[in-house]
């Protein structure tokens, strides 16, 4: 039998592009090596955030100390915590098995490889379609240590950490880096975070990127910036970090977050006519379609902006143009709005300052910042700041960038007003709820 669509990835991207193909009439079948949902479910954003959960009790309990509460030390059960965690992803496996399913999608478990543009093999059977799309997604850069890698982490395997460390390393800059940095600080662990570049979070806002630091909870994490892991040895009962600064750091447990790659090795490629990136993610023009015509990619292995929400768009709005002409789903690719798990979080939407001057646009910044009332008793330092970044021609809002201990919420929303170019003024005729923190940024 010949396929409308083979869809080669079960992650985000993946399965919506094979759910809506076969909504509009395709035949359609999809092919996973792995569990459902990709990184996202089973790697990524929904184990993260339960860590994230995890790690805001004691943060919470020294606040209610400061009403009057006095709490006795918390202790954690890590292994119950893993068990209902790993319960909760199988959980999510099985819906989207079962979307799959109801929507009579073939699933072909196994490897998928190129035979030609029209066909794949998996395991001893081969399969064609008229159209492929591949969203194989991607995996963890591994770090370049000559010797003892082995003693190295990467994102996917900090999800199986039999027991929570005392202490930790953590080598990168980016999103993985400082959410775990953070995580595990509020989690008790002492975080020693190294990083190549001058600022961590170099793409976002600086002064939202000083406070984030200022916020770092006292003595929990060491920032080691301008530095490299170069290489680890394992002692007795501990690992042995040596940094290209020549510093020298006792650990128990090293985490390498310095980027991830395409998914594109084994796959056949060179049977097609599809073309990689330098960093060997696979080119596409502005409708997915590689250099092959019969064959599309979406999600993270064509490494546009490797955020589910956004492959899951991709894939929708392809399955639209290819299987039902008539309507395509509308997107801003150019206001994607994204939040930084960090205690407090980051949410960031649109044009910083520094951006908006090198897009030649004349734009000037509203900010505030100030200690949330939740805080009152507490002695702790300011925790909000909100900055409108607004192009001075129209009064346009261009970005918004905040941190608070809601900010990824918050921003979902305040992003709708910079992707319906809605002004200041706007913000200024909204009346403010009271007493709330975010009534702040109406009044800024
Ligand atoms: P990022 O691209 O965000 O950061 C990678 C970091 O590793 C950068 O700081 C980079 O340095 C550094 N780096 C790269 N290569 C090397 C090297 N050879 N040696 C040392 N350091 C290196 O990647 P992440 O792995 O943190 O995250 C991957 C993607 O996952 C992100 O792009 C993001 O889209 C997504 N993600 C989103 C989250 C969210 O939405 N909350 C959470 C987690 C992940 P430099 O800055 O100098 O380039």
């Amino acid at each position: 039998m010949k396929y409308d669509l083979i869809v080669i990835g079960a992650g985000s991207g993946g399965v919506r592009a094979a759910r809506i193909a076969s909504v509009h009439g395709a035949k359609v079948a999809i092919v996973e090596n792995n569990r459902f949902g990709g990184t996202c479910v089973n790697v990524g954003c929904v184990p993260k955030k339960l860590y994230y959960y995890l790690s805001q009790l004691n943060k919470d309990i020294e606040n209610y100390k400061s009403y009057g509460w006095s709490i006795p030390k918390a202790s954690l059960n890590w292994k119950l915590f893993m068990k209902k965690k790993d319960q909760e992803i199988s959980r999510l496996n099985k819906i989207y098995e079962g979307i799959l399913n109801r929507n009579k999608i073939d699933i072909i478990n196994g490897t998928a490889q190129f035979l030609s543009s029209q066909k794949i093999k998996v395991g001893k059977k081969s399969y064609q379609a008229k159209k492929f799309i591949i969203s194989t997604g991607g995996k963890p850069r591994i770090p370049n240590i000559s010797e003892n890698s082995k003693l190295v982490n990467t994102s996917d395997d900090i999800f199986s950490l039999k027991k929570l460390p005392k202490r930790m390393v953590i080598e990168g800059g980016g999103y993985i880096a400082i959410e775990f940095a953070f995580i595990f600080a509020n989690l008790g662990v002492k975080v020693n975070l190294v990083y190549r570049g001058k600022q961590i979070l170099k793409s976002f806002d600086s002064e939202i990127v000083d406070f984030l630091i200022q916020s770092t909870p006292k003595g929990k994490i060491k920032y080691h910036l301008e530095s490299k892991i170069q290489k680890v040895n394992k002692s007795k009962n501990e690992l042995i970090v040596n940094l290209s600064n020549r510093k020298k750091i006792s650990t128990d447990y090293i985490l390498s977050a310095i980027g991830r790659i395409a998914n594109t090795e084994n796959l056949g490629l060179e049977n097609t006519n599809i073309q990689l990136n330098e960093n060997k993610s696979i080119k596409v023009n502005r409708h997915f379609q590689t250099n092959d015509s019969n064959i599309y990619a979406v999600g993270d292995v064509i490494d546009y902006v490797n955020l589910t929400p956004v492959a899951i768009r991709q894939g929708h709005f392809l399955a639209d143009k290819l299987f039902n002409n008539k309507k395509t789903i509308e997107y801003d690719f150019a206001n994607i709005p994204t939040a930084v798990f960090t205690s407090p979080q980051i949410g960031t939407v649109g044009l910083t300052l520094e951006m908006a001057k090198k897009n030649k646009i004349d734009a000037y910044e509203l900010t505030t910042n100030f200690k949330s009332m939740k805080k009152s008793f507490s002695k702790t330092n300011k925790d909000t700041f909100y900055k409108l970044v607004i192009d001075k021609k129209d009064k346009t809002i261009i970005g918004i960038h905040i941190i608070s201990d809601e900010a990824a919420e918050l921003i979902q929303l305040l992003a709708v007003n910079v992707v319906a170019r809605n002004t200041l003024d706007e913000f200024r005729k909204t009346v403010a709820v009271h007493p709330t923190s975010s009534e702040e940024i109406i009044t800024i």
